[in-house]
């Protein structure tokens, strides 16, 4: 174990996970085992009003699908505020932060005259103006006041481990507020201490806390205390390159589980967001992943969710899958309760036959029941196009007839069946290609299947015929 590599994932209990939380987790993860280093997780639960445990249960739920764990045990930002209060008090004390007596109303006023002045808005920092007495005196009155971190003047500047040399004016920083008027902490001072004290060496998360880093930063120096690596990752854009928006496709990682992804597969599909293994390779096992996980080869720019190729990872990862594995997450699945399938009256066995048949050929585990339905049900109706085609008042008697042979069939094979078939329509003088639409469309409902005689094998006899029968009198 190397003891110096610390990263943690910090997500905020309100909302699920979202997938791109997932890939930040991931890189985190990925990072950690490379490194031997040590792989944490903090439930950033300070927000009273917003904050959720089943959220936070989700999530870890979540996380434990992806197959990641923290090391140690969970830390729950919330149960640590006494220690962010402490430390806020603390650069009070060394003047690296003071009391400020605004009312929201007044910095209401400050914020209008920004914007109509077309500036930033930036606190104008009355505050620190104020002399010893008059701080005294509005203490002692009970004024409502925040504290605010001083910000320092000067450059300051960080390597990021993703997009190099970075820097930012520190006259561009505002005095944030640390501790607000009712005393609670925020987030840039609780996760700096938090981070501080579980000896987080890496800090690996999304751009988009990319202009919190500087403040950051800024914190570590005024309490002298040593500053960990950045790494922030590239956004994830839809196919539209616009932000992800669960309008297009699911942006919850149990949504992906409902849909019957394989773990495996979104974990590899997420990692290609932003990393690229040397050979551009796409299919790659975690084990790999973890052995070649570098930030050398994360990119800096944007990553497009591509949902095309998440379903083919998928469909790749099904393919390579044991079928008992395959089995139990059908079993799992919500939409089999949605359609209305009770899974349990199917034996192993018979789930057996229609993966071996279906799984090269489906890129979710849902698709089983989506493209297989007639597996699992009787056709609800047929397929009208196929219908006008195929069902001719000319073919009629002759599916009959074939019909009543085929209830004589005793050896039920794939390969008995259609030699049957076959002899069958050329006593008729016909092809075999007419007989076998019918014989789709009436037991599947649909003009495409793979190949019939396997799911006639796989169906069963009984079923079969029952079908035709229905199909007949229907029709
Ligand atoms: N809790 C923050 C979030 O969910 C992350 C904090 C961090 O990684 O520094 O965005």
């Amino acid at each position: 174990m190397n003891e110096n590599i610390r990263v943690r994932f910090a997500p905020s209990p309100t909302g699920f996970l979202h997938v791109g939380g997932a890939r930040t987790a991931i890189f985190n993860w990925l990072f950690a085992k490379n490194k031997n280093g040590k792989f944490l997780l903090r439930i950033e639960d300070t927000d009273p009003e917003r904050s959720k445990s089943e959220l936070s249960e989700q999530i870890i739920r979540s996380m434990n699908w992806l197959g990641m764990t923290a090391d140690e045990p969970i830390v729950y930002q919330a149960l640590n505020i006494e220690r962010h209060k402490q430390v806020a008090l603390e650069l009070l004390e060394t003047r690296n932060a003071y009391y400020a007596f605004e009312t929201s109303e007044e910095l209401e006023e400050q914020r209008m005259l920004a914007q109509r002045n077309k500036v930033p808005f930036k606190y104008n920092r009355a505050s620190l103006n104020l002399s010893e007495e008059t701080i005294q005196k509005y203490l002692a009155e009970g004024k409502p006041h925040a504290i605010r971190f001083k910000v320092p003047e000067g450059i300051t500047e960080f390597d990021d481990i993703v997009h190099g040399k970075t820097s930012f004016r520190n006259s561009d920083i505002d005095d944030f507020v640390i501790l607000r008027s009712d005393g609670s902490p925020v987030y840039m001072i609780a996760v700096v201490v938090d981070d501080h004290d579980m000896k987080i060496s890496h800090i690996i998360r999304g751009d988009d806390h990319l202009s919190n880093t500087p403040k950051q930063i800024l914190m570590y120096k005024a309490l002298g205390w040593d500053v960990p690596q950045f790494a922030h990752l590239p956004m994830i854009l839809d196919e539209e390159k616009k932000k992800l928006s669960k309008r297009r496709n699911p942006v919850s990682t149990e949504e992906y589980k409902e849909k019957g992804y394989l773990p495996e597969a979104l974990f590899n599909f997420l990692t290609l967001l932003g990393f690229a293994p040397e050979n551009n390779a796409e299919v790659v096992s975690k084990e790999d992943l973890i052995k070649i996980f570098t930030f050398e080869r994360v990119n800096k720019k944007s990553a497009v969710f591509d949902m095309k190729k998440l379903n083919w990872i998928n469909g790749e990862y099904i393919k390579n899958a044991k079928i008992p594995d395959l089995i139990s997450l059908l079993r799992n699945s919500k939409l089999s309760h949605e359609l209305q399938i009770d899974l349990s009256s199917f034996s192993d066995e018979y789930l057996e036959k229609v993966f071996s048949l279906m799984k090269e050929r489906i890129s979710t585990i849902n698709e089983i029941l989506e493209y297989g339905l007639y597996f699992f049900k009787d056709p609800a109706g047929y397929d009208e196009k196929g219908l006008i085609k195929h069902w001719t008042p000319e073919i009629r008697p002759m599916f009959e007839k074939f019909h009543s042979e085929l209830i004589r069939t005793e050896d039920w094979t794939s390969p008995r069946i259609e030699e049957m078939l076959r002899v069958f329509a050329e006593s008729e003088g016909q092809k075999a290609a007419p007989f076998i639409h019918i014989l789709r469309l009436s037991v599947t409902g649909r003009t495409v299947s793979p190949g019939i005689f396997e799911v006639l094998d796989i169906l069963g006899k009984d079923t079969v015929l029952q079908r035709i029968t229905d199909f007949m009198q229907k029709n």
